[in-house]
């Protein structure tokens, strides 16, 4: 069998077209749907990333705000130019681009971000909101996971979904999603024994590790949906995913491709989530919840 690959690129560029109109519908209301974006320091990484969101935002019509901070600034200068964009009405959507220096506490941080404009789902009042299935945003990278299911007609209801990986921003909300959908869910990490019979098990398997090319055939069961979180660089600049790609896909039913898989879709989910933002703030919705 070989899997048939699930195109994030172009499911991102669909879901982005649909946007467009919401975005322009918003705006004519007067209330553009806007994203500020903090970066502290110079990370060449981070770079990267923030300026594709910015370009991102641009593509739908959104208001973009890309602050560059620079490394030696203080957690209390930080913390007060979050205070104003969090009173600022023409901004929605908060990201503060991680890592952030040592010398700042990220979760400090993360949490002076307003739950309402939390777009990243990283505050622990969208964690939380998640855990209890109360509105919130969804992390964006799950979040992403989950449209891809939808988009090839893969209900997780009733099905064995394993997770590979725990972490606040990936492995853990994952499989809240996937629980919330009424998957039965197994998350596995660095101290899981029999992770390969684990595996597989599992009719749909996340993986969500840092560790290149990790999940191997053998770890796969037959028809498998296979979704790879993983990006990693190799020695030769590649990227690559954390699944064995070209020996997986013979045996799964389908997979995501590293590059343009996840990663795009992580993307367009941020913008998913700075536009329920907007359209909370421009109705009568109340705001997610508060701690
Ligand atoms: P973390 O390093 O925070 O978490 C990795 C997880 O993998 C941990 O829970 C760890 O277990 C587990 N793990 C490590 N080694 C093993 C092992 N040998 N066996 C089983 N489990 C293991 O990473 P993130 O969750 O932040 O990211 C994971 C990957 O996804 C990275 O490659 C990252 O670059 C990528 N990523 C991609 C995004 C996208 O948009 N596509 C967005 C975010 C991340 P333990 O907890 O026990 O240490």
């Amino acid at each position: 069998m070989t899997a048939q690959s699930i195109d994030g690129n172009a499911l991102a560029q669909q879901l982005r077209e649909g946007m467009k109109a919401q975005v322009e519908r918003l705006a004519a209301a007067g209330c553009r749907p806007g994203l500020a974006v903090l970066l502290v320091g110079e990370d060449p990484a981070s770079q990267v990333y923030v300026r594709n969101k910015v370009k991102a935002c641009e593509s739908v019509g959104m208001h973009s705000l890309l602050e560059r901070l620079p490394a030696t600034l203080g957690e209390a200068e930080l913390l007060a130019r979050i205070d104003q964009l969090n009173a600022d009405p023409a901004v929605h959507g908060i990201l503060v681009q991680l890592p952030l220096p040592r010398h700042l506490d990220a979760d400090l941080v993360i949490e002076r971000i307003a739950p309402e404009k939390d777009v990243d789902g990283f505050h622990v009042a969208s964690a939380g909101a998640l855990m209890v299935g109360r509105p919130g945003f969804k992390p964006c990278t799950p979040y992403g996971c989950m449209k891809m299911l939808e988009s090839i007609g893969c209900n997780p209801r009733g099905k064995h979904a394993v997770v590979i990986g725990r972490s606040n921003i990936v492995g853990k909300p994952m499989a809240l999603l996937l629980l919330q959908a009424s998957a039965t869910v197994t998350i596995c990490h660095s101290a899981t024994p029999n992770l390969a019979e684990i595996c597989r098990q599992a009719d749909i398997l996340v993986a969500a590790v840092g560790r290149p090319r990790f999940v191997s055939a053998d770890m796969v069961k037959p028809g498998a949906v296979v979704l790879d979180v993983g990006i990693n660089r190799l020695a030769d600049g590649k990227l690559c995913g954390d699944v064995d790609f070209d020996a997986v896909r013979e045996v799964a039913g389908w997979i995501t491709p590293v590059p343009g898989g996840v990663g795009p879709m992580t993307i367009t989910m941020l913008l998913q989530n700075t536009l329920e933002s907007a359209e909370r703030s421009a109705s009568a919705l109340p705001p997610p919840a508060r701690i």
